[in-house]
């Protein structure tokens, strides 16, 4: 431990992201990344910013981007933020709202950065299980807290929470901030975006990440009620108020232009995780439910870290997580069909079907 090291930072256990090996060429089915390039228009504007003026600062209001993501969910701009990514915004997010004096919520089973930020911001956090079958139960969540998180769909779970269910939890928690996380909203579920004229409480948190093939961007939003967004524009503006820059500021205002291309990329991931789920299943898979771009999935006759560990020696990366409940589980990004036709392939080999 370095003697320069504060107590917090000595006591960090820091996020440990999905590998990016560089050995070789590896179907890379791991961190929920999209097949597909982004808009033709999205590379476009950036090239044309990247000729712009680059010595100049970036708008720190983020106004075109705001305005863009606005007029997309038919919002005021005053109920919008934009971040440098969904993880830049959920730090923020719980700087602004989150109780230190109370207990946070969420899942056993999510996303481990949420585990992260409590510990950053000193919040205590208690972790409500997932039933049997990994389903969150609204009700769960109606006792008293400093705050809660769920992301909707859930990560890696896959499954998703209906609107009536969070409304549950928005019911019950008038007095708290309630966070939901829509990183793989556009798969298959319904936003919660709907929610925010009626709940002053709610933040809808989203990102270009996925669902527009912009995770090498970093851009994410925040919807929710004029206080809320206040709250954010608060934090982010004492640590930087220059997070986007503007390279990605002139991208992610394109890619809310070309809506029809983002819909065809989507709809080409939905079919084939739907295929995917299927052959899995066939194959003697346990597969949750998706409406992601990922499955959970899981194999009686063989340990999922041994799979893991075969198909990455075939040269297809998945993901394996070494926590309990989900030691049996693989989660698997969904790629092109091509490519998931190779890690199909290969599955077939390690199963000896
Ligand atoms: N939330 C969830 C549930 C995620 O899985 C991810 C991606 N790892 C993020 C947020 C962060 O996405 P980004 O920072 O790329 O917007």
């Amino acid at each position: 431990m370095s003697k320069y090291w504060s107590p917090l930072t000595a006591s960090l256990v820091p996020y440990v992201p999905g590998e990016q090996p560089k050995d070789k060429t590896y179907i890379k089915l791991n961190t929920n990344e999209n097949p597909y390039p982004p808009s033709p228009k999205v590379i476009e504007a950036i090239k044309a910013a990247a000729g712009d003026d680059l010595r100049l600062y970036p708008d720190p209001t983020c106004e075109s981007l705001i305005q863009a993501a606005a007029d997309y969910y038919k919002l005021p701009a005053s109920r919008v933020f934009a971040g440098n990514g969904s993880d830049e915004i959920l730090a923020f997010a719980f700087a602004a709202f989150f109780d230190p004096a109370k207990t946070i919520l969420y899942p056993d089973i999510t996303y481990s950065f949420y585990k992260v930020y409590a510990k950053l911001y000193g919040l205590q956090s208690e972790l409500i299980p997932l039933d049997e079958s990994f389903t969150i139960h609204p009700a769960d969540y109606a006792r008293e807290n400093g705050g809660v998180i769920l992301p909707n769909p859930n990560a890696p779970t896959a499954k998703l929470m209906s609107l009536d269910a969070i409304r549950i939890v928005l019911d019950a928690n008038p007095n708290q901030a309630v966070i939901i996380d829509e990183a793989y909203i556009d798969f298959g579920g319904e936003s919660a975006v709907s929610l925010i004229a009626e709940y002053p409480n709610l933040l809808v948190v989203q990102t270009l990440s996925k669902s527009r093939s912009l995770a090498g961007l970093r851009v994410g939003f925040a919807f929710g009620s004029e206080e809320l967004i206040e709250g954010l524009n608060r934090i982010k503006n004492s640590f930087n108020s220059y997070t986007i820059d503007r390279l990605a500021l002139a991208g992610a205002v394109a890619a809310f232009e070309d809506d029809a291309y983002f819909r065809e990329t989507t709809e080409k991931v939905i079919r084939t995780r739907d295929r995917v789920a299927g052959e899995l299943t066939a194959l003697g898979f346990t597969v949750t439910d998706s409406k992601t771009n990922f499955v959970f999935a899981s194999y009686p006759d063989k340990p999922a870290s041994s799979i893991f560990q075969q198909l990455r020696d075939k040269g297809v990366l998945v993901r394996y997580f070494a926590q309990p409940r989900i030691e049996e589980y693989l989660r698997i990004s969904i790629g092109t069909d091509e490519e998931m036709d190779a890690f199909l392939q290969a599955v077939k080999e390690i199963v000896g079907k």
